[in-house]
């Protein structure tokens, strides 16, 4: 058994390790090493941080570095690099980013939680001065100061998530927001239909959406950014650009080290966490997932999934059997006052997983007709044409859209078919749903 334990990275995947291990070892030495300046903080607030709607950059964090090693006995260095990995030795190097030390430390177990890193496009003047990304809580700092400083405009390449969320907060500071994205939607595991309605709901918000338009050039003005270059051949002013078009895992340090690296680069490893070193388990953003429904590696960088995953880790090295069996890639968010949620396969990617797949899409109230309040739930169920086994559904609308999700979530884990969700004992009372709730409706129009 592990006597110490030491963690890569200071966030969700690793501090569920570290914090699991902890409860279930009180005497397992650990060390969490993190090179930013924060631990334990919520990535996803970061969008409301910059609105302003949460104040202060503390206000994202849990507990601070001192507040683990006093409340929860986990001695938690940040501005601390993990350098290298010596497999044989079993020995970490350490780089203390304040002073310059570098210094090494053994491990019995060691947790590689080390998350992701933004993707920027190779696009010329993509590194200059202005061009902001959004993930860590300096990110977050950095991009604020900009809005508070009186950044008149902006400019977000990417319509996924991040770049939405970013793209609404910014607006709502009073900046004027244009969004670029190279697909031909935003959003683009979501059907055509409800991509084009966050669309609508964007620039009835403010927020001028070109999509099929990827960004070609950084335009600069004194060495920073001024402006970025669309491939519709425009030019759009900015005081301040953000990038999101993804991440990619971090997962140099592992290479380095000789890990077994798979989809996207990912960490690969076992169901129970478990790297292709017995002693070293990795967990969160910087590992390849399995997609549930397909079986094949996929890779899906979301908080749920690093805190379980974490938590099984840390679980597992102090003796624990857990498993993770797969991701949904069930993601909800909401631009303004439209709630989007979606959980398992696309059309698109039903079909080139094999299936024969169809969809339904249905528009019903969310709760019962004559109830004063509430209002639509969309909702698009994609299922196997000859089965009826359920295989994604998609929700925009009111925010009780994303409980109608997590249902669905739990018939597609389940391996429900449409006949069998149509059947469900589902809940109805008029403030809170109506008597056919909108999955059943959903259901019944698929049969
Ligand atoms: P990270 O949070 O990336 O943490 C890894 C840590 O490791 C970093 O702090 C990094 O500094 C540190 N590190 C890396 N290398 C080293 C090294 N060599 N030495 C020491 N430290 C190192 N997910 C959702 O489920 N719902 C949401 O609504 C949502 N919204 C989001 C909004 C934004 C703006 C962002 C950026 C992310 C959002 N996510 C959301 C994703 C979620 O935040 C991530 O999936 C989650 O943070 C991943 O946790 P992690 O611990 O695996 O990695």
């Amino acid at each position: 058994m592990a006597k110490r334990l030491v963690v890569i990275g200071g966030t969700a995947a690793g501090l569920s390790a570290a914090s699991k291990a902890k409860r279930n070892m009180p005497e397992l030495e650990i060390e969490v090493y993190e090179k930013s300046g924060y631990v334990s903080y919520g990535a996803c607030g970061l969008p409301y941080f910059v609105g302003n709607l949460i104040h202060e950059p503390e206000d994202l964090v849990s507990l601070t570095a001192d507040q683990l090693r006093t409340k929860r006995g986990i001695p938690t260095y940040i501005h601390h690099e993990v350098t290298a990995i010596d497999r044989v030795a079993k020995i970490v190097t350490v780089s203390n980013l304040d002073t310059g030390d570098r210094f090494e430390r053994p491990y019995d177990a060691l947790v590689i939680a080390t998350g992701a890193v933004p993707v920027l496009p190779p696009i010329p003047g993509i590194h200059a001065e202005g061009v902001h990304c959004l993930r860590t809580v300096e990110s977050g700092i950095a991009l604020k100061a900009r809005v508070q400083c009186g950044a008149k405009k902006a400019v977000v390449i990417g319509g996924g998530f991040i770049g939405l969320e970013v793209a609404e907060e910014l607006a709502l500071s009073g900046v004027q927001v244009t969004l670029l994205e190279g697909e031909k939607r935003l959003l683009t595991f979501l059907n055509e239909e409800y991509a084009a309605e966050v669309e609508r709901t964007l620039s009835a918000g403010g927020v001028s959406v070109h999509t099929g338009c990827p960004a070609k050039e950084i335009i600069l003005q004194s060495g920073r950014a001024a402006g970025v270059l669309g491939a519709d051949g425009c030019v759009y002013d900015a005081d301040l650009v953000l990038v999101a078009v993804g991440v990619r895992p971090c997962a140099d340090l592992a290479r380095a080290a000789g890990l077994a690296l798979g989809y996207k680069g990912g960490i690969v490893v076992d169901e129970h966490l478990q790297t292709s070193d017995p002693s070293i388990w990795a967990c969160g953003d910087c590992v390849q997932m399995r997609n549930l429904i397909t079986g094949e590696p996929c890779y899906v960088p979301l908080g749920t999934t690093a805190n379980k995953q974490g938590r099984i880790a840390g679980g597992n090295l102090t003796g624990e059997d857990g498993c993770f069996r797969g991701v949904l890639a069930s993601q909800v968010t909401k631009v303004f006052d439209l709630y989007i949620a979606s959980t398992g396969l696309s059309m698109e990617q039903a079909r080139s997983a094999g299936f024969d797949p169809a969809c339904t899409a249905i528009t019903k109230g969310d709760r019962a007709s004559y109830y004063p309040g509430g209002g639509d739930n969309h909702l698009y169920l994609v299922f196997d044409r000859h089965t009826g086994r359920l295989l994604g559904a998609q929700g925009i609308g009111t925010a009780s859209v994303a409980g109608r999700i997590n249902v669905l979530v739990a018939a597609i884990t389940s391996g429900m078919t449409v006949s069998q969700l149509n059947e469900l004992d589902l809940v109805y009372a008029p403030p809170v749903a109506p008597v056919y709730d909108p999955i059943l409706i959903a259901a019944s129009q698929a049969l």
